[in-house]
């Protein structure tokens, strides 16, 4: 997917959490997203402010990996929302390119402990940016997070608006799958 394409989807996923689950500390239906380039913080919950970062992944294989990984901003910004109890939402989905349709496989949440507990989750400073401090979370097993039930009627966005628009931007310029 472009990548102008995959910032989209990004943006859409963090109103699809906020829209459609809880709060994972109140259980109130107040998530809230920012919407304002806060490094390391998506979603707020506006009863009691639970700090939530939200990550989308496109996977396409049959069998979903155990291990993921997401690519993340800032380090040091990661680092100080976790200590100030961040948890996290990834949100995994599969594109059907005929149907311009984006199809949620799993979402899963990370509580603030699971993000601090090295055996399940990592974050990784990336080699490349000796300069720029940006970082990989590398989740070794996903199936130590919470699966959250998503209902079946939920589980397709139509993004084909988003393409359209995408490839009138693009004005016949390749569009990498
Ligand atoms: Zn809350």
């Amino acid at each position: 997917m472009a990548p102008i394409l995959k910032k989209k989807v990004g943006i859409m996923m963090e109103h699809y959490v906020a829209n459609n689950f809880v709060c994972p500390n109140c259980s109130s239906s107040t998530l809230k997203v920012i919407g304002n380039h806060s490094p390391s913080l998506d979603i707020i919950c506006s009863e009691c402010s639970k700090k939530i970062e939200v990550k989308s992944k496109c996977l396409s294989a049959n069998k979903l990996p155990k291990d993921i990984r997401l690519p993340h901003g800032s380090y040091p910004d990661y680092i100080n929302r976790l200590d100030n109890g961040l948890d996290l939402f990834v949100v995994i989905y599969g594109v059907d390119r005929i149907k311009k349709l984006i199809k949620i496989r799993e979402v899963l949440h990370a509580t603030n402990m699971h993000l601090r507990n090295p055996n399940i989750v990592e974050v990784i400073k990336r080699q490349e940016s000796s300069t720029s401090n940006l970082s990989t979370i590398f989740i070794k097993d996903k199936d130590k997070l919470n699966l959250l039930q998503v209902p079946q009627k939920d589980k397709f966005i139509d993004f084909s608006d988003e393409i359209t628009k995408f490839l009138e931007h693009s004005k016949g310029g390749e569009v990498t799958p």
